[in-house]
């Protein structure tokens, strides 16, 4: 088999995506909704879906979509970008802004697919570290875009695994050293709903920032795959000539722009997992063997003093699935728990007791 195709050299050594779709009855391991969305929205979609003439391909543009999300953010349709998922997002700026002989720097601990994209896209990978409190230093973050020039600098806002919030000052700065070397930020707000404050303020067409955004949480819409990028005109337009052509169906299409419609829906379910994150955080800090880190997002990181693996397993043996990041460098010995509904929250906490009680 010595003639079999190989894929390029820099992808051999590339791990896939892993995260465990396992079939169990509290899901708390991805960060999507739990709640489905409202039944009227689906209602009105398939409604518009039996009207759609699907011989014909959809509207390159998704201007309809486009425009009403500027409407929504308050900004004109030319600095908005969709794309399939907010991975797809990504993997087009990076497309676009990366490449051989660039770099993207990074922060970690992180969202592991701004790494990975990074390496499908023959970007090179400048790693950053996060302080013990996952925060980010100002002046460290400064100093390194001034050595090493990327091309892109992420952030991640909340982060993810950790959920800390970078504060404005510490974006701004970012900023400012990207737009003085050259290099486009991102920021990566899968989670940005449900932080206190969010980098779409600082985005104008002086700024090289985008910050990007989700479906998949907030809209309940995860199944649909369906993100966005909030940028400057001119780095959109550059976004534009790199998606494929037609690459928003329009069934996706109609979905993003309908559920704009259920705006009052989408904040009160944002308000109830903010207010059961916070009854999750007293619950966790009320174990010895838990330490539980501050999140401005749907999940909460938790460091276990003992086997974090095992008490993974054991969840999981009771029904409850969270994500296991024991092994994964600078979250050692970590979980990270998804916010679910109080139901979900409730079956966790019983669950968490009764493992812990178990010897670890
Ligand atoms: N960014 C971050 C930080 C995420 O956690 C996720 C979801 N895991 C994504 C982007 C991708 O989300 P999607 O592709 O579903 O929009």
């Amino acid at each position: 088999m010595s003639d079999r195709p190989l894929p390029r050299d820099d992808l051999r050594a590339l791990d896939g995506y892993h995260s465990p779709q396992v079939d169990v009855a509290v899901r708390l391991n991805t960060n999507e909704s739990p709640v489905a969305p409202p039944a009227a929205f689906v209602e009105r979609w398939a409604e518009e879906l039996r009207a759609v003439p699907f011989n014909r391909y959809p509207d390159r543009a998704a201007g309809a979509l486009r425009g009403a999300l500027g409407a929504f953010l308050g900004q004109p349709v030319e600095r908005i970008f969709c794309a399939n998922g907010s991975n797809e997002v990504l993997q087009t700026l990076l497309l676009t802004y990366g490449g051989p002989g660039r770099t993207a720097a990074m922060f970690e601990p992180t969202y592991a697919l701004h790494a990975h994209i990074a390496r499908i896209t023959s970007t090179g990978v400048c790693n950053a570290e996060r302080a013990d409190d996952f925060s980010i230093d100002a002046d460290a973050a400064v100093a390194l875009i001034a050595a090493t020039k990327p091309a892109v600098v992420f952030l991640c806002s909340p982060n993810n695994p950790t959920g800390t919030v970078d504060d404005r000052a510490t974006v701004l700065r970012v900023a400012d050293a990207a737009a003085a070397h050259g290099a486009l930020l991102v920021v990566d707000e899968a989670y940005g709903e449900f932080a206190p404050w969010s980098a779409l303020e600082l985005v104008d067409d002086e700024r090289p920032v985008v910050v990007v955004r989700t479906y998949s949480k907030i809209w309940s819409l995860a199944g649909v795959r369906l993100g966005f990028a909030v940028g400057p005109s001119w780095v959109v337009e550059e976004l534009e000539k790199v998606l494929l052509p037609y690459a928003l169906s329009v069934p996706t299409q109609l979905a993003g722009t309908l559920a704009l419609e259920f705006r009052a829906e989408m904040e009160q379910r944002v308000a109830s997992l903010v207010e059961e994150r916070g009854r999750l955080v007293a619950a966790l800090a009320a174990e010895p063997a838990l330490t539980v880190f501050p999140s401005g997002a749907n999940f909460l990181l938790v460091r276990v003093d003992g086997d974090a693996h095992a008490l993974w397993q054991r969840l999981l043996d009771r029904g409850v699935l969270v994500r296991d990041f024991s092994r994964w460098p600078r979250v050692e010995g970590c979980l990270r728990i998804t916010v679910g509904t109080p139901a979900e929250n409730d079956s966790f906490l019983a669950a968490l007791r009764e493992s812990l009680q178990e010897k670890m």
